[in-house]
């Protein structure tokens, strides 16, 4: 599959404010290391997942490829171009092939707008629509693309009139409506009740088909990332520590860290045995990551080496990748 978004090196330190006192005892710098020297590829058509437990810099990853954030290292290239390049309109441009979907329904909308208004929006913003008929009819095919008919009961609803489903439809029929290519999804279905996730990831996928999108799926819940990726990347503390094929890395993960999360999703058949990794601690401090492997203070192998370098994100077998010294010569 020919790629879409080519990431190389990409880094994003945040400068730690500081107090008065500690500005006048510690000289130093510090910053968060949000994301610290990553690189991966999605392809066209591929649900790319990207999971981790939360603060290990997965969200500012999808902004980052959305260019909402500055790097501090690295490119982002989108079709061959690196977006960090471009300004103005050609910024403009690729900005209307590259949408998010956020978290949260409830924040996401203006609640004094209506959903005709805020599935509007983007078309004014890029003129799209010759009149208000033309921009009608395309607000209506949304409507009815994200599954919310008929689409004149929805178009005079307020946010607080919606369920917490309907809002994140229309959330995607926002993200939607400008025909993107690639689509960054944080989280979609995480504030939603259970009841109702299965039926927002059903209407991801098929809206995929329908207009050619890629997506780069933002979670920190294994079993919907191997419901719904071709992909998947994990990330501890600001570095990917394995990517592969979902299956692959659900059936056979070999970085301990992702073993962890694994063994800590559900399995529905009681009589299914499978290894079970204990992880010690919490996940470490971003401004001082450890040295060496970030994870060796909860890793249960952890050598001396561990300790003091840091390993290298190798291919172990075809597409999969891990970060590991248990998997290097
Ligand atoms: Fe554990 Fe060492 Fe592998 Fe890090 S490099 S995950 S500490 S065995």
């Amino acid at each position: 599959m020919d790629p879409l978004i080519r990431v190389e090196g990409l880094k994003k330190l945040f400068p730690v404010r500081k107090g008065l006192l500690s500005m006048i005892f510690s000289r130093k710098a510090e910053y968060v290391h949000a994301v610290d020297g990553v690189s991966f590829t999605i392809s066209k058509g591929e649900i790319f997942g990207l999971a981790g437990e939360s603060g290990c810099g997965k969200t500012t990853t999808g902004r980052l490829l959305l260019r909402l954030v500055e790097p501090t290292e690295g490119s982002v290239y989108f079709e061959g171009e690196d977006i960090f390049s471009l300004s103005g309109r050609e910024l403009m441009r690729k900005r209307r092939e590259m949408q998010m979907i956020f978290q949260d329904p409830y924040k996401s909308l203006d609640p004094k707008k209506t959903v005709k208004d805020i599935i509007n929006e983007p078309l004014s913003i890029h003129k799209i629509g010759k009149n208000r008929r033309e921009k009608l009819e395309i607000i209506y095919e949304m409507l009815e693309a994200v599954k919310l008919t008929p689409p004149e009961d929805y178009l005079f609803k307020y946010p607080h009139e919606l369920s917490g489903g309907e809002r994140q439809r229309v959330a995607i029929a926002r993200a939607i409506i400008l025909k993107p290519k690639f689509i960054v999804a944080d989280e979609p279905v995480s504030m939603l009740d259970v009841s109702i996730r299965a039926s927002i990831l059903d209407l991801m996928i098929e809206l995929k088909d329908k207009f050619n999108l890629t997506y780069l799926y933002i979670t920190h819940d294994l079993s919907v990332a191997s419901y719904l990726c071709n992909k998947l990347a994990i990330m501890y503390l600001g570095k990917l520590v394995e990517l592969g094929a979902t299956l692959d890395l659900v059936k056979d993960p070999l970085h301990p860290y992702t073993k962890m999360l694994i063994s800590a999703v559900p399995v529905p058949d009681p009589t299914y045995k499978r290894e079970e990794i204990r992880i010690r601690g919490e996940v470490g401090n971003p401004i001082n990551p450890p040295p060496g492997c970030r994870f060796h203070p909860r890793c249960p192998f952890a050598t001396d080496k561990c300790r003091e370098i840091e390993p290298d994100f190798n291919e172990v077998k075809d597409g999969h990748f891990v970060a590991c010294h248990l998997f290097q010569s």
